[in-house]
């Protein structure tokens, strides 16, 4: 079978669901009158006051146990609540590292106090990671990293670089893939995941700034930085098991088919008189292959609902692969079927995010994991299901 924990026939997200989905359309809607926001391509601004506000009603760390500041729910209400914060072009930015993949990782491999120290205060909105795997020659081929550490007294010594880490500079920690053990044969073996704190001494960050010349992300520079034991996740060694079973949960949310998806709506809206046949075309193809994104992300999240670990690493990178391209052909389907041009500054909000999308084509194809490396993973498993 080749996805044996997934199921892509028609799932419907139950009735009780809409409840909650009206609640956070509410709060979305009210804050945006209020002025807390302005809805911004590709997961918004980093905004600790607005993931704080979604931290109360307990809309981050969703799945996660009440014991560490979770709420026990699913991940289908986990989806609707996605859903709705990415149709409303909210800022995310400030706990989307955490809530997507730093505190289950640190549910699954951490120790009873690391769990304690950083789970509820991310459930909370407060408590902010970067995700440290990129390096400037170890990018696709993660395992090539040679940022290194050794054992010393009382912990590990880290030394080398990492690049493209997305808000280094405002977070509290980090999650390092790195050396501890020479490369010898299987280049898999040897690495291991150091939760480094930012504000430590030897840690230089320096911005990389994005095409629009904003801040985003950095390089990272550690000099001698003292690690300590206690803050080694999971077991020496076991680094490359530990961050490619984080990938699943990147790959296959709505986050990665609905960053253009306000913009998408502003031109159902521009184009809804339309008798155009090419206009037709051209949205009923968007609009059907948005439906199939949709389903195939929903029938993952109810893998993870359902199964403890599913296997979801295929699907997942068939989500990201055809949503990110997805993203893409709404911003082109806009040059096409109008007039707009895209202006940065603009008050008319479709010319403003039309702006916004432009710039921002390049990035989803590339960060979490590169077009040609998710069709690898893809291709491989259907030469094994031949
Ligand atoms: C906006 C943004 C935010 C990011 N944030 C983070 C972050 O927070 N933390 C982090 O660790 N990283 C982050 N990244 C880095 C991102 O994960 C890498 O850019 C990505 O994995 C690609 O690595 P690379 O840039 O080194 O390109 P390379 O790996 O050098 O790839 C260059 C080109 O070669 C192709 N290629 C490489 N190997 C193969 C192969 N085996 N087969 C076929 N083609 C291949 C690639 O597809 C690509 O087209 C971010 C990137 C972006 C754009």
């Amino acid at each position: 079978m080749l996805f044996p924990d997934t199921d892509f026939s028609t799932l419907r997200l139950p009735e009780s669901l809409n409840l909650l989905r009206d609640d956070i359309r509410q709060f979305l809607d009210k804050e945006r009158r209020a002025g807390s926001f302005t809805p911004h391509l590709g997961h918004g601004e980093f905004d600790v006051a607005f993931s704080k506000k979604l931290g109360e009603r307990g809309w981050i760390g969703m799945t996660w146990p009440k014991k560490y500041g979770g709420h026990e729910r699913t991940y289908l209400e986990r989806f609707v609540v996605m859903e709705e914060l990415f149709a409303a072009a909210a800022p995310v930015h400030a706990h989307w590292n955490a809530d997507r993949q730093i505190g289950p990782s640190l549910l699954r491999w951490g120790t009873e106090e690391q769990r304690q120290r950083y789970v509820p205060a991310m459930a909370r909105g407060e408590c902010c990671f970067a995700i440290g795997m990129s390096e400037p020659n170890a990018g696709s081929d993660l395992a090539s990293v040679r940022t290194h550490a050794e054992q010393v007294r009382g912990g590990w010594k880290l030394n080398g670089q990492k690049t493209w880490t997305s808000w280094a500079h405002k977070s509290e920690a980090m999650f390092v893939l790195c050396r501890t053990s020479p490369l010898a044969g299987d280049r898999h073996e040897g690495l291991s995941q150091l939760i480094v704190d930012l504000s430590s001494s030897g840690i230089t960050i320096r911005p990389v700034r994005f095409l629009d010349g904003v801040h985003r992300f950095n390089d990272v520079f550690f000099e001698d930085v003292f690690v300590p034991d206690d803050r080694v996740l999971g077991k020496i060694g076991q680094g490359w098991l530990q961050v490619t079973s984080e990938l699943a949960l990147e790959r296959s949310g709505p986050e990665r088919y609905m960053n253009t998806f306000l913009l998408f709506c502003l031109l159902l809206d521009a184009l809804k008189q339309s008798h155009d046949r090419l206009d037709r075309i051209l949205i009923g193809t968007l609009t059907a292959r948005f439906a199939s994104l949709r389903r195939m992300s929903l029938a993952i999240a109810h893998a993870f609902s359902t199964k403890a670990n599913p296997d979801v690493g295929t699907e997942a990178a068939l989500v990201k692969d055809i949503g990110t391209l997805f993203e893409r052909d709404i911003v082109e389907a806009v040059r096409t079927l109008t007039e707009l041009v895209p202006i940065h500054d603009s008050n008319n909000e479709m010319e403003r995010l039309f702006a916004e999308a432009s710039i921002f084509a390049p990035i989803p194809t590339i960060r979490g994991g590169t077009t040609q490396i998710l069709r690898g993973i893809i291709a491989r498993r259907l030469e094994a299901a031949l």
